[in-house]
């Protein structure tokens, strides 16, 4: 079992969520979990949840009690509304919300402590990897998880890849999931998220050490997403 995941990052509104899900066939064994826009989540969790299709949130609050953070939802409001999944670290969430790998730690930890199971993005941008130092800048990136004793989920987003239609090559791909994989004890799973689309999914969902996708831009839509689902 694969775990194919949704980014719909923030579009859609609730009649473009309706029809995705109308729309939504998939015939497959595998996991789908499915980030929507955090006002959505209830509503969908209440008509889609089933064993084998998820809703997930697309990130969290890192404080863990209530309090004066305006604007900001807890893991516990999370669990409240039924949400078993949560994206973290996004590197849009990083660019645009100035996350760093302190702060997605501690998001994981309230996860955690709330039974929600969190993906943890990762990824290294063009100049680090035209550097040469991808590897060292993951290690850094997952420094702090090598403490967690649970099962993690990490996506390998490298942030060139993210919208632009590039794909790492296979060597490239295998390369840095063995490498996430060797820091730790524990079972790891690393799905690779990228302009995933149904033309490459087959074969990225057959690369060694790779344990499903997390996908933007095709998985808005539900035809293209059952597609990858089922490959
Ligand atoms: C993402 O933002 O998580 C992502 C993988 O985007 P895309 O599939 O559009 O590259």
């Amino acid at each position: 079992m694969k775990i194919i995941a949704a980014n719909f990052k923030m579009n859609g509104d609730k009649e473009f969520i309706d029809n995705w899900f109308q729309n939504f066939e998939a015939d497959t064994e595998n996991l789908v979990v499915v980030g929507l826009p955090a006002i959505y989540l209830e509503s969908s969790i209440q008509n889609f949840n089933k064993s084998n299709f998820k809703i997930a949130a697309q990130n969290v609050s890192k404080f863990i009690n209530p309090g004066a953070y305006t604007g900001q939802m807890s893991s516990a409001m999370l669990n409240d509304v039924g949400v078993e999944f949560c994206i973290v670290g996004h590197s849009e969430a990083r660019e645009h919300l100035c996350e760093d790998n302190e702060s997605v730690y501690e998001k994981y930890n309230c996860l955690k402590s709330f039974s929600i199971t969190p993906i943890v993005c990762i990824g290294e941008s063009l100049e680090i990897r035209e550097a040469n130092n991808h590897l060292d800048f993951i290690s850094d990136q997952i420094e702090k998880f090598k403490t967690a004793e649970d099962k993690i989920i990490f996506a390998y987003e490298p942030i060139w890849a993210i919208g632009t239609g590039l794909v790492p090559t296979q060597e490239q791909i295998e390369e840095m999931s063995s490498h996430i994989k060797s820091h730790f004890s524990q079972q790891v799973t690393v799905l690779y998220g990228g302009s995933v689309n149904s033309k490459n999914s087959s074969e990225i969902l057959n690369m060694n050490n790779i344990d499903g996708v997390l996908v933007g831009g095709a998985s808005l839509n539900a035809e293209e997403f059952a597609n990858i689902a089922q490959s």
